[in-house]
């Protein structure tokens, strides 16, 4: 057990060099230095890293400045993304030891975070799982709920159409349509995904897109009349796709476009121009926009985990050695849900 000013060592994964195509495992590499749970200087707090969040974003990061918003990881140190944490020393007036915090941590064992009021979030609701901050307590979960709610505003009746719906943001935005009485379709790549979508997770209907040969028919199978809304999470060929099958003043939110994340050239999308016939909203969703919102988010969403009225299907990675697998997963699907790494369980 380490207890404050004690120097221990520090597991870490360390990111290699800036990535071109798919991450691959090898990008990263487990290493352990030393750490000292004291803090130095004032305002930054020394946490001890519980669960963390394999994030499709941090893809962006893996790269050499490209992508506005988006710093760099350094090659050499931890990656960083987001996590649940308990701080074990501070020098900040805000935090003490013993707290639960999710926020922006390193990929190891133990962090020092110079900036907690600005990176950290307090977790005051301990009754529902810890790893929960991570998903749909966080940053995904905004997500969901900021993107469906705040930029669709979806009405009783209306069809909705997610894509990677089995997700960590996407399972949510199913469950949050059916919850006002939406028709929900999910697509998601695996027969074991479209079972759970539609028997765990209450979508009116699934269908692994993998199997589809023509997703604009798979569109019109699904819905005949037509989509009101989409939540885009993949891009490409889905996109051009659902742009075909919107309907009249339909809307569409730009939450991600996975499937072109590893492209060194994105593909072009061809049928733009049902936006202009089909007077359809499409709008760009950063979720970051809408932290301000999350003490609304969290009082509207704990009920409804509480009462039962919503699932989360986590996928769990053990140990930091796993972590590189886990985030390489996610670019090829083998994540089931919102995919979490265990660094430590309290
Ligand atoms: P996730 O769905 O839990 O994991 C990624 C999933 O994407 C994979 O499991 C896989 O599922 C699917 N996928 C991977 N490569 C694909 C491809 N080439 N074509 C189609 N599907 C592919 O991830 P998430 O955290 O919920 O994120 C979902 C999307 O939201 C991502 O695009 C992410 O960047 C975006 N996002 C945006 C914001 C924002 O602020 N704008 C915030 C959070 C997330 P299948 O088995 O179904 O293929």
């Amino acid at each position: 057990m380490a207890s404050g000013g004690e120097v221990i060592s520090n597991k870490q994964v360390l990111f290699k060099n800036f990535v071109e195509g798919f991450p691959k495992e090898s990008d990263m590499v487990v290493k352990t230095s030393s750490i000292s749970l004291k803090v130095e200087g004032s305002n930054a707090v020394v946490v001890k890293n519980l669960y963390l969040s394999c994030d499709p974003r941090m893809r962006h990061h893996m790269m050499k400045g490209k992508d506005p918003g988006f710093v760099s990881f350094k090659p050499g140190s931890p990656l960083e993304g987001f996590g649940v944490a308990k701080v074990v020393d501070s020098g900040h007036p805000e935090f003490k030891k013993g707290d639960l915090v999710w926020g922006t941590v390193g990929w190891e064992e133990y962090s020092v975070i110079k900036n907690p009021a600005e990176s950290l979030f307090k977790i005051h609701h301990t009754d529902v799982p810890l790893s929960y901050y991570t998903g749909i307590l966080g940053m995904p979960g905004l997500t969901a709920w900021a993107g469906l709610y705040e930029v669709c505003a979806p009405k009783k009746g209306e069809c909705v159409y997610i894509s990677a719906a089995s997700g960590a943001v996407g399972q949510l935005v199913g469950q949050f349509a059916k919850l006002i009485g939406c028709y929900v379709v999910g697509s998601a790549g695996s027969k074991e995904k479209v079972e759970i979508l539609k028997n765990k997770l209450g979508f009116d209907d699934a269908f692994n897109y993998k199997e589809e040969h023509d997703l604009d028919a798979a569109l019109k199978r699904h819905f005949p009349e037509g989509i009101d809304i989409y939540f885009e999470n993949v891009g490409g060929k889905m996109l051009d796709a659902v742009l075909l099958n919107m309907r009249l003043h339909g809307r569409i939110v730009v939450c991600g476009m996975i499937s072109q994340y590893n492209l060194n050239q994105p593909e072009g999308v061809h049928n733009l121009m049902n936006i202009a016939y089909k007077r359809v909203h499409m709008m760009g969703l950063i979720v970051f926009d809408y932290f301000p919102q999350y003490s609304e988010f969290l009082e509207a969403v704990l009920p409804l985990i509480r009462e039962g009225k919503i699932v989360y299907l986590e996928d769990i990675a053990e140990g930091l050695e796993n972590a590189p697998a886990a985030l390489v997963g996610l670019f090829s699907g083998r994540n089931v849900g919102k995919q979490v790494v265990v660094v430590a369980r309290e």
